[in-house]
């Protein structure tokens, strides 16, 4: 099925593509209605102009420098401690690559595109950051790397263990393909899954043809262990996100569930009902800024089509992102190569708040008078920062959008 402007099936629930993030419950027809109505909107906020100043008196915390000023919906005090830290702001969120590596190298992930030293995160860096957002006010923390899986990260158990005695940091999340739990006893996959709120698996076929095109992996059937691995000591924190290169409707994607994961698992009664699917895709693939999208994708999937991006993006409100070197990043969501014009330095120098509150940041916040970064130009996860005008839920609960 058709979505109205030509990207494919109204079972998308995901925005654009990847994995890791599955970053998405905006279906991409919906981004494109609400860019092209972007002038309709600017229109309709300047004949409330004055209804909406008087908003944004009772709404903002008065700090001198506020990047979201000029957006009057976005509203600070709701948000006080979340968007804000004493005089500075934050995003809500934080996102800590601890690798850069995948077992993986999908068609539809820049993964394979990365110029950028591929390393673990080193302790004492993985340190800083815990503390310094812990001392930012902490909340949720995603440690879904940009582009690689959490288990290829051998230190993975001991930064869980370092977590615990940063209780601030309340509430962690990752996305993982799953294929890699082998390198985990159950004790270990057990204590890793009780230390998230959620632990969303990505999943890139049916049956291994399809997993193989995709993944370029001959890995199905690991995957399908590692899946149900996770399941069996962790069943209520697991949710599925599909990103599948034939043509599947959300039943054939119960059934397997059925057949393939659920069926005799072992040692306990897992609720099947609803299936936890948080999106599906079998089209709509993101282009990570670099893919080239002239080249089909296996089995007639699609990529989301070319924009222009005019209007600045809300993702780097939800979150930020430091990367395994330190380096930190404006986008939380498709810079995986780090380009310069996003970055906000390196935490050995400064630290999380500081880095966010420099004149760069405030400028990145700012395209109408900067300019569009000409990495964002093309970028295919934008989603227009006027979706919170629209959409309070984005800010209440923006995994919805970004996945886990
Ligand atoms: S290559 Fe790895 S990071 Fe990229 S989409 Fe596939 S599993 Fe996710
Ligand atoms: S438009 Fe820019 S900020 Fe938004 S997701 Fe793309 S690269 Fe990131």
């Amino acid at each position: 099925m058709h979505s109205d402007d030509g990207t494919q099936n109204e079972e998308v629930i995901g925005s654009n593509a990847n994995c890791l993030s599955s970053r998405g419950a905006i279906p991409t027809s919906w981004i494109a209605r609400v860019s092209s109505k972007v002038p309709d909107v600017v229109a309709r906020c300047a004949s409330r102009a004055a209804h909406l100043l008087v908003q944004y008196t009772n709404r903002h915390v008065h700090i001198p420098g506020n990047p979201w000023d000029r957006y009057p919906y976005i509203n600070v005090k709701r948000y006080e401690g979340k968007l804000t830290c004493g005089t500075r702001f934050r995003p809500l969120t934080l996102n800590c690559e601890t690798v850069n590596t995948c077992n993986n190298a999908c068609v539809i992930c820049a993964c394979s595109e990365q110029t950028r030293k591929k390393i673990s995160m080193s302790m004492s860096i993985f340190e800083k950051v815990v503390q310094d957002y812990s001392s930012m006010g902490g909340g949720h923390m995603s440690l879904t790397p940009i582009v690689g899986d959490i288990l290829m990260d051998r230190d993975i158990l001991e930064r869980l263990r370092i977590l615990e005695s940063h209780p601030g940091i309340d509430d962690l999340s990752v996305t993982t393909n799953a294929s890699l739990a082998h390198r985990f006893d159950d004790s270990e996959l057990r204590y890793f899954v009780s230390r998230f709120s959620r632990i969303q698996i990505s999943i890139y076929g049916l049956d291994a043809e399809e997993y193989r095109e995709m993944t370029k992996r001959k890995t199905y059937d690991q995957m399908v262990t590692g899946i149900r691995r996770f399941l069996q000591v962790g069943a209520d924190k697991v949710t599925f996100s599909f990103r599948l290169l034939r043509q599947w409707t959300r039943r054939d994607v119960d059934a397997w569930l059925d057949r393939t994961i659920y069926a005799n698992l072992a040692g306990r009664a897992i609720t099947t009902e609803p299936r936890p699917i948080n999106s599906l895709m079998t089209g709509g693939y993101a282009n990570w800024g670099v893919l080239d999208t002239s080249k089909p994708l296996p089995f007639n999937a699609s990529w989301c089509p070319p924009r222009v991006n005019k209007t600045q993006c809300m993702l780097p409100i939800l979150s930020f992102l430091v990367y395994s070197n330190g380096n930190v990043s404006f986008c939380p969501c498709d810079n995986f190569d780090d380009v310069e014009e996003l970055s906000l330095g390196n935490i050995k120098d400064a630290t999380l708040l500081e880095l966010y509150n420099t004149p760069k940041a405030k400028a990145l916040w700012n395209w109408k008078e900067h300019g569009v970064p000409g990495f964002c130009k093309r970028c295919t996860f934008h989603i227009p920062i006027q979706y919170l005008r629209l959409s309070r839920e984005a800010l209440d609960d923006p995994f919805k959008i970004m996945g886990g």
